[in-house]
C-alpha cells in the first residue's frame, strides 16, 4: 500500500494552498480548504483507516457521516502546509452523531480543522443536493475583490455585473453569478448557514470585508472560480486608478453574445442593467 502523504490528493493540497500563498490571497493563517473524498478513494492507502482522534465539532454534520475530509488545519499558515503537510492538515471522517469527526491521518501535532468548517461543510452539503460530483469548497482573501466590497453596494446583481463586464471570461466561468452576504462574524455556524444558503443557486459568495467562498469539483474548478473573479476585480481596480471613465464597455449584448457562443444559461435576473 501506499502513503496518504504522497497521494495526489495530498499533492494537490500542498500546491493550491501555495498558490492561494504565492498570490497573497492568504497571509499568515489566512484561508482554508476542504476536499470530500469517499471511501473507495482512499482504498489504496495504508495509513488512512484507523482513528487516531476524536474531534468534536460544534454544528450537525451527520448529513455527511462517513465521509472523508482533507481539510487545512486552524491557524496554520498556507505557506508551511507544502513543507508540512502532515502537521497542518488532516483526514477527518464525520461520525454518525454529526458532532464529531474522527481524525484518520495528519494534524499531527494536535491540530483541529479550520475554524470555517461549519461554513465548508455546510457547503458541501448544499452543493451536494446541486452536483453528485461536488469535492472542494475553498476560502481565502483575495485583495481586489475584498476591496470592491468597501466601494460597491453589496448587492448580488451590481457585483456580478460588474465582474461579468470587467473581461470576457467572466460570464464563461462563473453565469450564475456571485453571491454576496452582509458582513458578519467568521468562523460561526451563523456565516456558515448563510453562506450554504447562497451556495444553492451559485458557486462564489462574497464575505463583505473579509474574502471569499468557492465551491468546485475539484481543486482546479474552485481555484479557477477564486483567480477569474480575482481577476476581474483587479481589473475594476485598475480602471478606477486609470480615472474610472469607461469608454468601451462590454455590452448586456456582448454578454448574451458569450452565452450564446459558449452554450451557457446565465443568470436571467442578471442580464439587463
Ligand atoms: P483558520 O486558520 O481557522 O482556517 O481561519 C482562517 C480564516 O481565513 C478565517 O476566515
Ligand atoms: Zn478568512
Amino acid at each position: 500500500t501506499q502513503a496518504f502523504v504522497d497521494s495526489p490528493y495530498v499533492a494537490q493540497m500542498k500546491k493550491v494552498t501555495w498558490l492561494l500563498y504565492d498570490h497573497g490571497w492568504d497571509e499568515r493563517n489566512g484561508g482554508n480548504v476542504s476536499y470530500r473524498l469517499t471511501e473507495d478513494e482512499l482504498r489504496g492507502y495504508g495509513d488512512v483507516h484507523e482513528v487516531n482522534r476524536v474531534i468534536p465539532i460544534k454544528f450537525d454534520a451527520s448529513e455527511l457521516a462517513g465521509d472523508y475530509f482533507l481539510v487545512t488545519g486552524t491557524g496554520r499558515y498556507f505557506k508551511n502546509v507544502r513543507d508540512f503537510p502532515e502537521r497542518d492538515t488532516g483526514l477527518v471522517r464525520i461520525r454518525k452523531d454529526g458532532h464529531s469527526v474522527d481524525l484518520m491521518w495528519g494534524f499531527s501535532d494536535g491540530g483541529q480543522p479550520t475554524s470555517e468548517f461549519p461554513a465548508h461543510l455546510m457547503t458541501h452539503i448544499n452543493r451536494l443536493k446541486q452536483d453528485s460530483k461536488q469535492h472542494v469548497v475553498m476560502h481565502c482573501h483575495p485583495t481586489n475583490l475584498v476591496a470592491m466590497s468597501f466601494t460597491v453596494p453589496l448587492e448580488e446583481k451590481r457585483f456580478s455585473r460588474i465582474l461579468w463586464k470587467m473581461q470576457a471570461e467572466s460570464i464563461v466561468v462563473f453565469p450564475e453569478g456571485i453571491g454576496v452576504l452582509p458582513y458578519m462574524t467568521p468562523g460561526t455556524n451563523e456565516i456558515g448557514s448563510a453562506t450554504a444558503d447562497k451556495m444553492n443557486s451559485f458557486r462564489l459568495v462574497l464575505w463583505p470585508q473579509h474574502g471569499i467562498f468557492a465551491a468546485g469539483e475539484s481543486i482546479d474548478e474552485a481555484f479557477g472560480l477564486i483567480e477569474t473573479v480575482e481577476k476581474a476585480a483587479t481589473i475594476y481596480t485598475a480602471i478606477k486608478a486609470q480615472g474610472g471613465t469607461i469608454l468601451n464597455e462590454i455590452t448586456d449584448k456582448n454578454l448574451q453574445q458569450l452565452a450564446d457562443r459558449f452554450d451557457l444559461i446565465p443568470n436571467q435576473e442578471f442580464m439587463h442593467g
